[in-house]
């Protein structure tokens, strides 16, 4: 019999030599160069895509000084104390300039949107004037330039609308569209190819025999791999053979621009894979000093990068959030967004154990007196991956924490803006 060579695992007791979720991160972006490769896209087909060239805004928006309330215009040099009189002398309705000329003491009534005519500055809302045919009394205080939306003060002329980098999301589609801007430059989609690894996993639709179990990991990954909006390349699952792995890792490494496997890089079966891995490109296997989610491996085939992510179906997802959406990102050649954290009150104990940095799952909800606090998802084990699906956050835990009593305060990272 081969003697086991030891491999990082989630059930090792303590790691020497591990990384830091921040070094392995540094070390996966300093691997890393953007693409450049970009397409010209229709407007709404770039919703979720990366802008490849900065949008320099060739309008004004608005294009003229236009009235935010319906009401009327008036000049702000006819402004008395108390209340007074003006004259309206036309109407200005959205799309519909007045087109004439307005003197001392009079106004014109005016719609939501209408251009405000040029000799007047203030539009008074119509509920604070009494009208008497073509006569009006305006009450109340009306400082100067009130409810006027001005020429320009959502975007200027040669403004920098949006920058290169941002993921296009719905607000900059009408963004866009306002400025008159049909179609954009992004930068083209990347494609990544993935698969399962292990003898015990079947596909649904087939029957389990005694220890197997169904792949979920390809389910997951498609999700997560779809909300960054890639192409994606599903390779199935790959028994744990040497012959089968090395064929389909070559194939993905000609198809895609990244690679991506679950399984097969902990104890007992990572000899081989490890291997192969040697024989095909450069890929290192690295401990990372968090729960859940060691080992990974990381590398290049040919052009491809790999991931080699732990076969537990949390490890897989929590891996993917710290160390695969950051890389697809710079891949793609977006901006990395901040990282939003905040401190919450944690209604249950929570246990840990010093050493490694922990992400558990939690629920952010609102107690009964309308208070946000969070709460464990319940049992934390990497393979329960219901702890996911209920959970609304990551609970962040470092190295050092060592648990925390029930109402404590504590890190939390929520899912919205990361899945
Ligand atoms: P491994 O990293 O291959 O040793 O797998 C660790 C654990 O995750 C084992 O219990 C596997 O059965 C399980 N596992 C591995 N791959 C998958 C998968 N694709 N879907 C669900 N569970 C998996
Ligand atoms: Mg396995």
């Amino acid at each position: 019999m081969s003697e086991l060579i030891p491999q990082p695992s989630c059930a090792d007791p303590e790691d020497k030599n591990r990384l830091s979720i921040d070094a392995a991160r540094q070390r996966i972006a300093s691997l890393i160069t953007p693409l450049t490769a970009w397409q010209r896209c229709p407007l709404r087909d770039a919703l979720d895509r990366i802008l490849h060239d900065d949008i320099i805004s060739p309008i004004n928006v608005p294009a003229h000084n236009n009235s935010a309330m319906d009401g009327y215009a008036i000049r702000s040099s006819d402004i008395a104390n108390d209340s007074f009189n003006l004259k309206q002398v036309g109407i200005a309705f959205a799309g519909q300039p007045f087109e004439g000329t307005i003197t001392t003491g009079e106004c014109v009534r005016i719609m939501t949107g209408a251009v405000v005519p040029s000799e007047c500055d203030t539009i008074v809302m119509q509920e604070q004037v009494s009208v008497d045919d073509n006569m009006i009394t305006v009450h109340g205080k009306h400082p100067k330039g009130n409810h006027v939306r001005y020429i320009g003060e959502d975007v200027k002329t040669g403004d920098i609308a949006l920058s290169a980098g941002r993921r296009i999301v719905p607000a900059d589609l009408g963004l866009l569209a306002s400025l008159g801007i049909a179609e954009i430059n992004v930068t083209r989609r990347l494609r990544v190819a993935f698969f399962s690894t292990g003898d015990e996993l079947k596909s649904i639709g087939e029957t389990l025999a005694t220890g197997q179990i169904y792949d979920s990991n390809r389910y997951t990954l498609y999700g997560m791999l779809k909300r960054l909006d890639v192409d994606v390349l599903d390779m199935g699952v790959v028994p744990d053979q040497k012959d089968l792995l090395r064929q389909t890792i070559l194939q993905a490494s000609q198809q895609a621009d990244v690679i991506i496997t679950s399984g097969g890089v902990s104890v007992g079966d990572a000899d081989y894979v490890k291997e192969i891995l040697a024989e095909l490109g450069q890929v290192d296997f690295w401990r990372i000093a968090m729960r859940p989610g060691r080992p990974l491996a990381f590398g290049q085939i040919d052009n491809a990068l790999f991931f080699g992510l732990p076969g537990n179906p949390v490890s897989v997802m929590v891996t993917f959030y710290q160390f695969v959406t950051p890389a697809l990102r710079k891949l793609m050649g977006e901006t990395e967004p901040d990282v939003i954290t905040f401190q919450v009150t944690c209604t249950d104990a929570i246990r840990k154990r010093p050493g490694r940095f922990e992400y558990q799952r939690a629920i952010l909800f609102k107690d009964d007196d309308g208070i946000t606090k969070v709460k464990i998802t319940g049992g934390q084990g990497s393979g329960i991956l219901r702890s996911m699906s209920a959970a609304n956050c990551f609970i962040l835990l470092d190295e050092k924490c060592d648990g925390s009593p029930a109402n404590s305060l504590v890190t939390v990272q929520p899912f919205s803006g990361l899945i």
